[in-house]
């Protein structure tokens, strides 16, 4: 996430530590490179002004200068601040109105509105236990309300049934009264968008809103765009009014202009970030853990979290026992496999892990990357159930064959078989050393 960003920061950073003693020329130098890197990110202008001006205001001081690490105490001002730009304590999609909370998602078209209103949907009944009932007001691009009722079965959430011809505020009349007399909890209307902002677009826009009279209207913009995303949603806000923001794309190689510019051009917070393509791909957006991650400084407790939502308590336990017996096979290693996926990949993993920025290189060379997991899926799956079982049966032919089926190469399979065999030696170590040997070690 915002790596590129991340990393200039860094390198400022690294040297200021360094120092040991700093003048308010050594601030002021730091200080002139984090402006050149925030405008490199795309942050708009107004924007990393501010942050400078409030940083400055505070690292310059006295007790910053002569306490004991002063390059540390800038590194928190600038997270503070950081925190500060991006929206400071965070906040949540209210659902604290009368049932049907109603919600309208706008956005220009592309930015990941239909997607994010189905992840959405599927966030809250599956977080809130919400009974959500979703439907699609876009007439005009063919199969976009298709598009959201196929979403909508991915995600177990109701879509209001579609009828042809019908107009954007029949639609939305025709699902409020579904949703309160069925007793849904949530109705979410996804609106049309358009490559630019029209009259047109913002005339229908009011009307629904008029309408409906939305308690969120969020608006999806696409990371990727900069701080063009956030000029836009300030449009929308002057025009529709909107109660959050929706960032998409943070997975990419977004380099974080939009999400450090919106709040403080629109006065809007962003409530969500959309991850990935997949449906359960978004997340809470908490200024804090993601300034964190910006400053390599980690975020463990998301990782926490998604290792809570992911990690079947039970399973683990008969892993465990498996591997205390010597019993762990390729079946329990596709397992995991899969478990560091839906936990958002090597990727999304590292990027919580606090310093790993400074060992991107060598996890690169080590050929440690995002599609590794899947590659060795493949391999795994290419085998047969005696070979998962007792991987010593695989001798140079079938490791070709195996190489062949899954669209690897025999390396890949080595690679995959030494990992298994190294994990092997590990637990039987750890198993000769019993639980005396572990305290002896001071592992218990
Ligand atoms: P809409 O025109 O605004 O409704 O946009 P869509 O919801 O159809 O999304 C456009 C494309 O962006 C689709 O291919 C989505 O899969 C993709 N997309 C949406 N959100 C994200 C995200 O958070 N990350 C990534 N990588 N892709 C996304």
């Amino acid at each position: 996430m915002f790596s590129s960003l991340g990393n200039r920061l860094g390198d400022i950073f690294d040297r200021l530590r360094k120092r040991g003693a700093l003048t308010e020329a050594d601030v002021e130098t730091a200080l002139r490179e984090v402006r050149v890197a925030l405008l490199e990110a795309d942050v708009a202008l107004p924007v990393v002004k501010d942050f400078i001006t409030h940083v400055k205001e505070r690292a310059i001081g006295q007790e910053v200068l002569k306490s004991i690490t002063p390059g540390q105490m800038v590194v928190k001002i600038v997270y503070d601040q950081m925190v500060a730009t991006l929206g400071g304590e965070g906040a949540e999609i209210n659902l604290l109105a009368t049932p049907p909370v109603t919600m309208m998602i706008v956005g220009l078209q592309g930015s990941g509105k239909t997607t994010s209103t189905a992840k959405i949907a599927r966030l809250l009944s599956t977080k809130k236990r919400k009974k959500v009932l979703m439907a699609s007001v876009d007439v005009y691009r063919p199969a976009a309300r298709e598009q959201l009722k196929i979403l909508g079965q991915e995600a177990h959430v109701d879509t209001l049934p579609i009828i042809d011809h019908e107009k954007p505020l029949e639609i939305v009349k025709r699902g409020y009264e579904k949703a309160r007399l069925e007793g849904y909890d949530v109705f979410m209307v996804d609106t049309a968008g358009r490559l630019h902002i029209d009259d047109a677009l913002m005339e229908e826009l009011v009307q629904l809103r008029n309408v409906l009279k939305p308690t969120e209207t969020l608006f999806v913009a696409d990371a990727m765009t900069g701080q063009d995303a956030a000029n836009v949603a300030k449009t929308f806000h002057e025009r529709v009014g909107l109660t959050g923001v929706v960032l998409t794309r943070v997975d990419g190689d977004a380099r974080g202009g939009a999400a450090l510019s919106v709040r403080h051009i629109t006065g809007c917070p962003v409530k969500l970030m959309g991850m990935g393509e997949r449906i359960e791909q978004i997340e809470e957006f908490h200024p804090d853990r993601i300034a964190s991650r910006i400053l390599d400084m980690g975020d463990v407790l998301t990782l926490v979290e998604k290792a809570a939502e992911t990690i079947d308590r039970e399973e683990a336990e008969k892993l465990a026992q498996k591997m205390g017996k010597g019993q762990f096979d390729m079946n329990d290693l596709a397992n995991q496999l899969r478990q560091v996926t839906k936990m958002g990949g090597l990727g999304g993993l590292m990027g919580m892990l606090p310093g790993i920025n400074k060992y991107k290189n060598q996890i690169q060379q080590a050929g440690i990357d995002e599609k590794m997991i899947s590659r060795q899926l493949a391999v795994i799956n290419s085998m047969t159930q005696v070979e998962r079982k007792n991987p010593k049966v695989l001798n140079g032919s079938r490791r070709k064959r195996i190489a062949t089926g899954s669209g690897t190469t025999v390396t890949d399979v080595n690679r995959l078989l030494k990992q298994f065999q190294d994990m092997q030696d590990m637990m039987k170590r750890m198993n000769k050393l019993g639980e005396k040997g572990l305290k002896r070690q001071g592992l218990r």
